[in-house]
């Protein structure tokens, strides 16, 4: 286990919120093939999972490279009409996740922000919204909080409500200047 403390938290982050999501079956990151962290699973079964996620990942990058594909980044596996398994390498560890497709897009927006590195913290009440599903108030999708437009409906989503205090933010959680949040509002009165 050599990930540092620091990325161990934002892991386990990503874990405990993606677990959380409805449409999970589970969540399991794994390092040499054993469990390391673990989520919405039983403790026996992530042993196995583990083991298979890695077997598959180290499987599928061995052919991809025989084939001069380069390297596999992450394989989707389609169990049947509702549920895939996703399977990515992050760091020294395999993590693997069953759900529910409808879950496609957030859960590839989620893994970015993971490998990136990047965070949104609300710059008034500190709340981490990184790994935080914001519904376009238009067409009801998930979007992340670092998400200028909606992925499905391209609805502008510059600026944001903090669900923990209610400011508006800005994608990088950080505090919108006033003409943004006068023609936001100026905006929002004319649309109606
Ligand atoms: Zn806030
Ligand atoms: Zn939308």
């Amino acid at each position: 286990m050599s990930a540092q403390p620091a990325e161990d938290a934002r892991l386990k982050s990503f874990v405990d919120s993606v677990a959380n999501l409805r449409g999970i079956s589970y969540v399991a990151a794994s390092s040499e093939g054993l469990p390391y962290f673990i989520a919405g699973i039983e403790k026996e079964n992530a042993d196995y999972v583990s083991a298979v996620a890695n077997s598959l990942y180290d499987r599928m990058s061995e052919l991809t490279n025989k084939l001069g594909l380069g390297d596999t980044d992450s394989i989707k596996v389609f169990l049947n009409d509702t549920t895939r398994l996703y399977v990515f390498k992050y760091k020294d560890l395999v993590l693997v996740i069953k759900y529910d497709f409808a879950l496609d897009r957030i859960l590839e927006k989620f893994t970015e922000m993971l490998k990136a590195a990047k965070s949104v913290i609300c710059y008034n009440c500190k709340t981490d919204l990184t790994f935080k599903i914001y519904r376009c108030p238009k067409c009801g999708s998930f979007n992340t909080y670092d998400s200028e437009r909606c992925w499905s409906c391209g609805a502008d989503l510059k600026l944001k409500t903090c669900p923990s205090c209610g400011k508006l933010i800005l994608p990088d959680g950080s505090k919108p200047g006033f003409f943004t949040v006068l023609i936001y509002r100026l905006k929002s009165i004319f649309s109606k």
